[in-house]
């Protein structure tokens, strides 16, 4: 299969958190998404144009333009370093949609570090349609500093929205690891969808929790990163 490349222009690129870009481009015709996909994303130059990595719209449809969130490793020396030389006018190659998360109705979503992505576009589109509803969002972060949109969780799920931080301990946030029993106080065995994104260890432990919490395999929704 071909894949289908699709160039845009950076309309605006900045910081959203220490180690967090926010990319804003140009969308091109009839391309479509819904809130929890992805496309792999490579940069528009020689060097690095044929080194394409997923990344998710954290826009919604409605959207004219697409917005990216993504988390910076320098030490890798890889693409997401690479970004750190973006401008405005510089050109991304977008590639098809896909995706494993998608919004199947009220429940809890659990993120760990990037892994909030899918949730921010469904989050955001689900507050377009005045839909937010009862949904609750448990972050897990090493830092208070890595709590990518902090404002905006708070504003939009107000109590719903529960920080962990695993590397820092600091007044009114949970410190530790995401647990069974720290789970127990949002996830039930009424609870009808749980959607977790983050690193494969964390998300292997969180499978095992909530199978001990008697939540059934089909209400869980997962996407590793
Ligand atoms: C469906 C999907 C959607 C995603 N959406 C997003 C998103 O919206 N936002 C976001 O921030 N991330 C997202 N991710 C994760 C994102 O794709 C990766 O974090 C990113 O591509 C990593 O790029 P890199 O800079 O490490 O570059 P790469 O060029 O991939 O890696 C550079 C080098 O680093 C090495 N390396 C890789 N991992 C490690 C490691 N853990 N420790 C040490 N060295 C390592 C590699 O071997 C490689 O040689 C998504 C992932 C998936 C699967």
């Amino acid at each position: 299969m071909t894949m289908k490349q699709h160039i845009v222009k950076i309309l605006s690129i900045k910081h959203i958190a220490h180690d967090v870009l926010q990319v804003i481009t140009e969308k091109p015709e009839n391309y479509n998404f819904t809130p929890g996909q992805a496309t792999h994303i490579a940069i528009n130059n020689p060097d690095w144009k044929d080194k394409a990595n997923p990344f998710t719209f954290t826009s919604i449809p409605e959207d004219d333009f697409l917005e990216f969130s993504i988390k910076i490793y320098p030490e890798h020396k890889g693409l997401t370093n690479e970004m750190l030389k973006l401008h405005k006018a510089d050109e991304l190659i977008l590639h098809n949609v896909f995706g494993a998360i998608s919004y199947k109705g009220e429940g809890v979503f659990i993120a760990g570090g990037a892994g909030v992505t899918p949730f921010i576009s469904i989050l955001r589109d689900l507050h377009k349609k005045n839909e937010i509803g009862n949904n609750i969002l448990i972050f897990a972060n090493k830092k208070k500093v890595d709590i990518m949109l902090e404002k905006e969780f708070t504003d939009l799920l107000g109590e719903n929205f529960i920080n962990i931080l695993s590397d820092e301990k600091t007044e009114g946030y949970p410190n530790g690891q995401i647990t069974e029993d720290f789970l127990k106080a949002y996830v039930t065995e009424t609870t009808k969808h749980v959607y977790v994104c983050g690193p494969p260890p964390m998300m292997e432990a969180i499978e095992k929790q909530l199978s001990n919490l008697h939540v059934s395999k089909t209400a869980i929704t997962v996407e590793a990163f």
